[in-house]
């Protein structure tokens, strides 16, 4: 039986979310800018949609900018504070252990002449936000740090990021694109003046995604145009977007039930302890406290393995896993986040990520413990 345990790469499109995105393309293909009725039939949508997604994140509707994923959203954030910044204000914070639509955006900037600096990690890839203050100076436009890591699941002290941030007049943004929809989210109470996501990551269409803009923080767009109050230019992703409405408003009710979480976090220390008793040299990457890792994420270490050997063997068997990000998985490269976060090359090289989902079923996990143990065993007496 197959068990699909890359989530974090992405999800599968709930039922409800398919259907709602088929409608569209058929029936909702009017562009939201024409007077028409049609036309307006197709706003009326888009706003429904985005009300949606703003009672998701305890925003204002207003404060939304629909985009075509996280990644275009952390560029707006970034490049789009940067360039409505005063000359003086020439310097990012941010950290190793970004996602890469990040990481590489930070280099193009330092490439640019903007000065980037990192925060120093904490045991476990968990930042270390006593170190926020002192790197704080008016040089500074503004601070970018993850919500939860992509590869270990780690969440990151958020809320006291954006605290010293806003004491220090410096604005926070946050890419929350593995925490929206696993975990109950509120800008307000977080404090965070900017917030990225993707569609995709919480049962949604790919290609469909958010900024959330604090009302009151400064940008410059980057792609021009009248949609989206003139921050993002271009005629609007519909079908993606009423998708993504969709995907909220049940992302909302699955949250509301939160000994769910509990559950599913459970079917996860099920498939580590399963794995660790089957391979004991085996361990966990991230941090190791109590609520220091988002449920559905765990990243293990196989030493004297090659991660790509191993998913390749999974992947013959129907399970479906990860090494690192999606988007570097087929290279030799071990992840740079593990390395930033310490993890010795030789283990970085053999770590293999597992993710759920809130559709993960107990058999799922059971399937993938089996054939991770069966695998490793054949690699190990295969010499790989
Ligand atoms: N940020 C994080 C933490 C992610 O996990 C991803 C996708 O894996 C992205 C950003 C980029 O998302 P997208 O490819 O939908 O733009």
């Amino acid at each position: 039986m197959p068990a699909y345990l890359d989530n974090n790469a992405t999800t599968r499109p709930d039922p409800a979310v398919v259907d709602a995105v088929l409608e569209a393309l058929r029936d909702q293909w009017h562009n939201p800018s024409s007077v028409h009725r049609p036309g307006q039939a197709a706003r009326h949508r888009v706003e429904l949609a985005r009300e949606s997604v703003a009672r998701l994140l305890g925003a204002d509707p207003a404060e939304l900018v629909f985009t075509s994923g996280a990644t275009e959203s952390i560029d707006l954030a970034i490049r789009g504070v940067l360039a409505a910044a005063p000359a003086t204000r020439r310097t990012i914070i941010t950290t190793p252990i970004e996602h890469e639509a990040v990481r590489d955006l930070a280099a193009s900037l330092a490439a640019e002449g903007v000065t980037v600096r990192a925060l120093p990690l904490l045991e476990g890839g968990v930042v270390d936000a006593d170190a926020l203050d002192a790197l704080l100076d008016p040089s500074v436009a503004l601070v970018s740090v993850q919500w939860a890591n992509n590869e270990t699941g780690a969440i990151q002290p958020v809320e006291r990021l954006a605290r010293t941030c806003r004491e220090r007049g410096v604005c926070f943004h946050t890419d929350a694109t593995q925490w929206v929809g696993k975990m109950p989210t509120d800008v307000r109470a977080a404090g965070v003046d900017l917030l990225s996501f993707s569609a995709h990551k919480l049962h949604g269409p790919k290609g469909a995604g958010a900024l959330y803009i604090r009302r009151g923080v400064r940008l410059r767009p980057s792609l021009r145009g009248t949609q989206e109050r003139e921050r993002r230019g271009g005629t609007e992703n519909v079908p993606g977007i009423i998708g993504m409405g969709v995907a909220s408003e049940l992302a909302m009710a699955w949250l509301a039930r939160s000994d769910e979480r509990d559950r599913l976090a459970l079917l996860r220390d099920r498939l580590e302890h399963a794995v660790l008793e089957a391979v004991p040299n085996a361990r966990i990457n991230g941090p190791r406290g109590a609520n220091t890792r988002l449920w559905n994420t765990t990243n293990i270490a196989f030493p004297t393995l090659e991660a790509e050997a191993l998913l390749l063997l999974l992947s013959e068997r129907g399970v479906c896993a990860s090494a690192g990000a999606a988007c570097s998985s087929g290279s030799l490269d071990p992840s740079p986040v593990l390395l930033a976060m310490g993890v010795p090359p030789a283990l970085a090289h053999g770590s293999v990520r597992f993710s759920l989902s809130r559709h993960t079923t107990e058999d799922e996990i059971d399937e993938a413990a089996r054939q991770v143990a069966a695998c490793v065993r054949r690699l190990a007496a295969s010499g790989v």
